[in-house]
C-alpha cells in the first residue's frame, strides 16, 4: 500500500525528533499519556452532557510492557480518532510552539529546544523505531491504524477494535553504544516515570506487574502472580479542600517530593480564580539547604499545566530574595506546549509570580506578628537572602522587603523589625542608632555605644556583612534616617557632665595636630569625644564608608584598598588627657608614644589588626616598667 507522505513541517519536526540528542527522551512518555488523558476528558465531557450517567471512574489508562517484541503499549478508552482525524492530527503539527522555535535558532543546531515543553505525539519517535496507533472514535463502527517508521510517511489501514478508544503501539528502538532504550521497557522505569511526570493525571493509570506471591497452602513455595496496579496518585494534594488535608499529608508531601528530613517551617497553600486562575502549594522549609548560599543552589519552583508537569525548577516564579521557597504552581492557564523561551515572556505566568510574591509577602508578616518564635527561626536561616535582596538591584525591592528584616536590639535582647524599634523612639530622637562589629557580645563593648546606652537609646547591632551597605541602600524608614553610632553628629543633647568636661578642657589644637602628624595620615582628625563616657579612646569615621564597610570591601579580593577616613576621639573627661597635656609640654617624645598607643588601642577595640604588634607591646611594657 502506498505511503502517505508527512507535510513539510511535521516531517521536519519528526526529523528532529528521531534525530534528537536531547537526554529527556523519557518525556515521550508524559506526552503520550497526557494526550490519553484529554481524549478521556474530551469523551467524559460528551457523555456527561447526554446524562449517561457515566463517571470518572469508568475510564482508565493502560501501559503494556512486552519485552520480547520490544513493545510498550499505552491505551486510553477516550473518544478515540476517525480515519479522518488520524490523518490531521498524526500527519500534520497543529500548534508546535517547538519549530516555530527552531525556525529562530536554525544556525544553532545544539540549541536545547525541546527542552520541558510539551512537543506532543511525535515524540514518540524519539525512542521508537515503529509506532503503531490503532483507533476508534466515539460513535464509530470501523476502526483504523496509522502506522509509521519515521520520515518516510505513514500509512492508514482499516482494523479491529471492539470499543473506542486509542492504543498506541511503540516498538522500542534497539541500544546503541551512546544511546539507551531498554530502559524504557523496564517496569519499575515506567512505573518511576509515571510517578515523577503523571502522577495527578485523574484517571487511572494501570500496569499489570509480575509479583512473587507465596503459593496456598505451601510454607515456602513461590509463584508468579500477575497484579494489577494503579500507577498514579490521581488527585493533586494542591487540587484538594484545604479542610481535606491533614498537616501530616503537607508534611509528608514535603518531605517526599523536596528530599528534606525535617518538616516545613511553614506551607503555604491557596487556589485562586479569576483573571488568572492557579493552585500553588509553597514550603518555606526550616533549616538552611546546605548548598544554600552558594552558586549551585537553584531557586524555582514546579509548574504544572492543569495536574502534568511541565518544569522542574522554573525560575521565573521567584524573586531571589524568596529563593528560599519550595513548592509548586498548577495552572489550566499555561499551554503544555510552551517552551522555556515562551514562558519568560508569558503574562500569565508573570502575573502568577507577581500574586506569589505578594502572597509569600504576607505570610511572612503574619509569621512576624503572631509567631513570633518561629519568625526568628526562619530569620536565622533566610535573613541573610532578604538583607542581600534590600541591597540588590539598588534597592528596588526594599518597599517588600524592608519590613521583613530583623537586628539584635540593644535594649530588647533580641531581634527586633524596624516598625518595632520606631515605635519605641524616644519623642525627640532623631535618629536610628546602629553600631555595626562581629558579633552581639563584641559591639556590646564599643565604648561608642557608651553614651547612647546611658541616656537609653536602643541601637541595633548589625552582624552581618552585608547590614550596613543594605541600609545605606535603605536609607530611611518610615521618615528617620540612620546613623552609625560611630558617625558624625550623632544628633542628641550631649549630658551636662560631658559638656562641662569639654569646656574644661579647653583649647587642645596644638596638641590634637600634633597628635594627628604623628600618625602622619592614618587618621583625618583628633578630637575630644561627644559619644565616649569612661573609655580613653575610640575611633569613627567621616565620610560615607565607615570602619565596618572597610573590612567587608577590604575582605574581597580586589587590589585597591578602601579606607574609611578615621577620626581618633579622646574622651574629656578621662585622666588621660591630663597626661597627654603635661607632656606635650614637658616632653613632646612621650606624646608621640602615647599617641600611637591610643590609636593602637583604638584599633583593637574595632576589631582591627595593628600594624606592628611587637611595637606595640613593648611600649606597654615600657609604660608598666617605669
Ligand atoms: P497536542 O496534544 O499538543 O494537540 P499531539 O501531537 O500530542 O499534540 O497530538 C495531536 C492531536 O492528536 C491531539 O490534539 C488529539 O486531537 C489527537 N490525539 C493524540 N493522541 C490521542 C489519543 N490518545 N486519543 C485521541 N486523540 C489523540
Amino acid at each position: 500500500m502506498a505511503k502517505k507522505q508527512f507535510k513539510a513541517e511535521s516531517k521536519r519536526l519528526l526529523d528532529l525528533m528521531i534525530h534528537s540528542i536531547y537526554t529527556h527522551k523519557e518525556i515521550f512518555l508524559r506526552e503520550l499519556i497526557s494526550n490519553a488523558s484529554d481524549a478521556i476528558d474530551k469523551l467524559y465531557l460528551i457523555l456527561t452532557q447526554k446524562n449517561t450517567g457515566v463517571s470518572r471512574e469508568d475510564f482508565e489508562i493502560w501501559i503494556k510492557v512486552d519485552k520480547e517484541n520490544r513493545q510498550l503499549i499505552i491505551s486510553d478508552n477516550g473518544i478515540g480518532m476517525t480515519k479522518e482525524e488520524l490523518e490531521s492530527n498524526l500527519g500534520v503539527i497543529a500548534k508546535s510552539g517547538s519549530l516555530s522555535f527552531k525556525k529562530e535558532h536554525e544556525q544553532n543546531e545544539d540549541i536545547d529546544i525541546i527542552g520541558q515543553f510539551g512537543v506532543g505525539f511525535y515524540s514518540a519517535f524519539m525512542v521508537s523505531s515503529k509506532v503503531t496507533v490503532t483507533s476508534r472514535a466515539y460513535g464509530e463502527d470501523q476502526a483504523y491504524q496509522w502506522e509509521s517508521s519515521g520520515t518516510d510517511g505513514y500509512t492508514i489501514t482499516e482494523s479491529d477494535k471492539s470499543d473506542c478508544g486509542t492504543e498506541i503501539v511503540l516498538t522500542i528502538k534497539q541500544d546503541t553504544e551512546d544511546e539507551k532504550y531498554d530502559e524504557f521497557l523496564q517496569e519499575y522505569r515506567i512505573r518511576n516515570l509515571v510517578k515523577r511526570y503523571s502522577d495527578y493525571i485523574r484517571y487511572p493509570i494501570k500496569m499489570n506487574s509480575e509479583q512473587q506471591k507465596l503459593k496456598e497452602g505451601t510454607e515456602n513455595e513461590y509463584e508468579t502472580v500477575i497484579e494489577e496496579q494503579i500507577l498514579n496518585s490521581m488527585v493533586p494534594l494542591w487540587r484538594k479542600n484545604k479542610g481535606e488535608i491533614k498537616d501530616e499529608d503537607y508534611q509528608n508531601f514535603y518531605q517526599e517530593k523536596f528530599y528534606d528530613f525535617i518538616k516545613p517551617l511553614k506551607v503555604i497553600h491557596t487556589n485562586v480564580e479569576g483573571v488568572v486562575s492557579y493552585n500553588s502549594l509553597l514550603f518555606i522549609p526550616s533549616k538552611t539547604p546546605f548548598n544554600y548560599y552558594t552558586k549551585e543552589y537553584e531557586k524555582g519552583l514546579q509548574l504544572y499545566s492543569s495536574g502534568v508537569l511541565i518544569m522542574d525548577k522554573c525560575p521565573d516564579l521567584l524573586p531571589d530574595y524568596f529563593s528560599f521557597v519550595k513548592g509548586l504552581v498548577d495552572s489550566q492557564d499555561l499551554s503544555l506546549n510552551i517552551s522555556r523561551e515562551m514562558l519568560q515572556h508569558d503574562r500569565q505566568l508573570k502575573a502568577i509570580a507577581t500574586r506569589l510574591e505578594k502572597k509569600i509577602k504576607s505570610e511572612l508578616v503574619e509569621l512576624l506578628n503572631k509567631e513570633r518564635d518561629k519568625y526568628e527561626e526562619f530569620f536565622k536561616n533566610f535573613g541573610l537572602q532578604l538583607k542581600y535582596g534590600l541591597y540588590d538591584k539598588f534597592g528596588a525591592n526594599k518597599d517588600t522587603l524592608k519590613d521583613l528584616i530583623l537586628f539584635y536590639s540593644s535594649t530588647e535582647k533580641k531581634p527586633v523589625a524596624l516598625s518595632e524599634y520606631v515605635s519605641r523612639m524616644k519623642l525627640d530622637q532623631k535618629y536610628i542608632y546602629y553600631a555595626a562589629g562581629a558579633s552581639v557580645e563584641r559591639i556590646d563593648k564599643l565604648p561608642q555605644t557608651e553614651l547612647l546606652k546611658d541616656k537609653g537609646y536602643e541601637i541595633l547591632y548589625f552582624t552581618d556583612d552585608v547590614d550596613e551597605f543594605a541600609i545605606q541602600i535603605l536609607h530611611e524608614f518610615d521618615g528617620k534616617e540612620f546613623k552609625s553610632v560611630s558617625g558624625d553628629d550623632l544628633g542628641i543633647e550631649e549630658s551636662k557632665d560631658n559638656d562641662e568636661a569639654i569646656k574644661e578642657a579647653g583649647d587642645n589644637k596644638e596638641l590634637f595636630d600634633f597628635m594627628k602628624e604623628t600618625l602622619d595620615g592614618k587618621v583625618s582628625e583628633v578630637r575630644l569625644s561627644q559619644r565616649l563616657k569612661s573609655h580613653p579612646v575610640c575611633l569613627t569615621s567621616g565620610g560615607g564608608i565607615s570602619i565596618e564597610m572597610e573590612k567587608v570591601l577590604n575582605a574581597m579580593p580586589t587590589d585597591e584598598k578602601i579606607k574609611a577616613e578615621k577620626v581618633l576621639e579622646i574622651n574629656a573627661s578621662h585622666p588621660v588627657l591630663d597626661t597627654l597635656k603635661k607632656a606635650f609640654v614637658s616632653d613632646k617624645e612621650q606624646v608621640k608614644k602615647y599617641t600611637e598607643l591610643l590609636y593602637n588601642q583604638a584599633l583593637l577595640i574595632e576589631g582591627l589588626p595593628i600594624e606592628d604588634p611587637v611595637a606595640f607591646s613593648n611600649a606597654v611594657c615600657e609604660l608598666i616598667a617605669r
